[in-house]
């Protein structure tokens, strides 16, 4: 059972409020405009909520993995997309703690931990994302050595219009066998040869931006590799996608959270054949399901956020949690639409929305089936299951 401080529960129970008092009242209008969450956004500043990530001498209020779990969980119960704005810039924070040089650290951890500097990270190409070891862009040594020429394409980048700091996978080193020994993350920012070419459309995860990124004949300094060794970036990345694995399965359980909540609520509301639906037996076998597996969902994340938190490498536990808890969201969604019958397909209810967001999970962070992969490869590693 995860045990928070009393400051993290009071941390948890803050952002629940602001997702109650300010987020769910205006969520359906922004999300159907595809507006950006300006001020959302700007609240979520003032709450800390992108400095949960960054530890003291930069930051003020680090929180624990479960925690930092729980606070997803509750943006997403209102808008996943709220998530999403802080997901990226978490990772590229916990990279920065555990990867960058003190210079790098000291550069962007302030500013990231106030929110005035956000972060995303650049992984996927358009010719595909799941072998990111076969991503062709390339970072090569300038003519006097003095930094790099970045040349390629990234693809399905959120935030990386409004992320002033980017997190780039891309090969120092082409030619290196193995692949990944070629492998960098650079640090990069807006400027002249990186082009924002295109704003992704989308079926949910409204509001904030997913883009194509081009990179041609960006020249990046010398400084910028995380950490200051090239070739380091897979191993990096690796580990931060941990985090990132953590924070999509927590945003499934706040998505699936939703969901249920507005079920089992309508499922009393509603009336069918004299008595209120959920009595019926099917509907009621519904919501016991979807309680069952979503409380199932929150155990696996909390547990992948434990053993993140005792410092061991947790890709299994992560992969685990982030392949059943976006299934699980997936699952509720839809029950959550028969739930509410025909209004369950009316964009004048929230659980349409849950079942658009849903996919995402499934498919963001590596795909599920990239997780079944990684799960079996950590399973025969260690000999089975702890
Ligand atoms: C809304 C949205 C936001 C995103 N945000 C970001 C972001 O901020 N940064 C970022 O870097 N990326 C981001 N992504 C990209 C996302 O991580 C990739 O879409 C995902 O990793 C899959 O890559 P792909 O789309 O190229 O699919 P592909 O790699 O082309 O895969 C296609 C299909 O083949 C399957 N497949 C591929 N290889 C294998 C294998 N070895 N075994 C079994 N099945 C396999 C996949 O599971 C999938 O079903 C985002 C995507 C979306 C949709």
């Amino acid at each position: 059972m995860t045990e928070l401080s009393r400051e993290e529960r009071d941390v948890v129970a803050t952002v629940r409020t602001f997702v109650d008092r300010e987020v769910r009242p205006v969520v359906r209008a922004l999300e159907h405009a595809d507006t950006y969450p300006e001020a959302l956004v700007e609240r979520m500043k003032q709450l800390g909520v992108f400095g949960l990530a960054v530890p003291e001498p930069w930051g003020e209020a680090p929180v624990s993995m479960p925690c930092y779990a729980l606070v997803t969980a509750e943006l997403a119960r209102g808008w996943m997309s709220l998530a999403g704005a802080m997901g990226g810039h978490t990772v590229v924070a916990k990279l920065l703690v555990a990867f960058g040089t003190r210079e790098q650290q000291d550069r962007w951890l302030p500013r990231m931990a106030t929110g005035e500097v956000r972060a995303t990270m650049a992984l996927t190409e358009p010719g595909g994302g799941s072998d990111l070891q076969a991503m062709t862009t390339v970072a090569r040594r300038d003519g006097d050595g003095d930094g790099y020429v970045v040349d390629g394409a990234k693809t399905w980048i959120t935030n990386s219009r409004r992320s002033q700091l980017i997190a780039l996978l891309c090969k120092t080193d082409p030619a290196a066998q193995p692949r990944h020994r070629g492998v960098s993350v650079l640090l990069v920012e807006h400027g002249p040869g990186l082009t924002v070419s295109r704003d992704l459309p989308k079926l949910g995860y409204k509001g904030v931006e997913s883009c194509e990124l081009v990179f041609d004949g960006y020249r990046a300094p010398a400084d910028a590799v995380l950490g200051g060794v090239e070739g380091r970036g897979f191993a990096q990345m690796m580990t931060g996608l941990e985090t990132g694995r953590i924070q999509v399965a927590a945003r499934a359980v706040g998505v699936a959270q939703a969901a249920f909540d507005d079920a089992l609520r309508y499922a009393q509301q509603r009336e069918s054949f004299g008595r209120p639906i959920w009595q019926h037996q099917s509907v009621g076998n519904l919501l016991a399901d979807m309680a069952t597996s979503l409380t199932a969902a929150r155990q696996l994340v909390l547990h992948a956020a434990e053993r993140y938190e005792s410092g061991q490498r947790c890709n299994l536990e992560a992969g685990m949690a982030k392949l059943f808890a976006s299934e699980t969201a997936m699952r509720i969604a839809l029950d959550a639409i028969r739930v509410h019958g025909g209004h369950g397909y009316s964009t004048e209810f929230d659980v349409e929305r849950y079942f658009r967001d849903a996919p995402l999970m499934i498919v963001g962070e590596g795909t599920n089936e990239i997780q079944r992969d990684v799960i079996a490869r950590q399973l025969v590693a260690r000999g089975g299951l702890d």
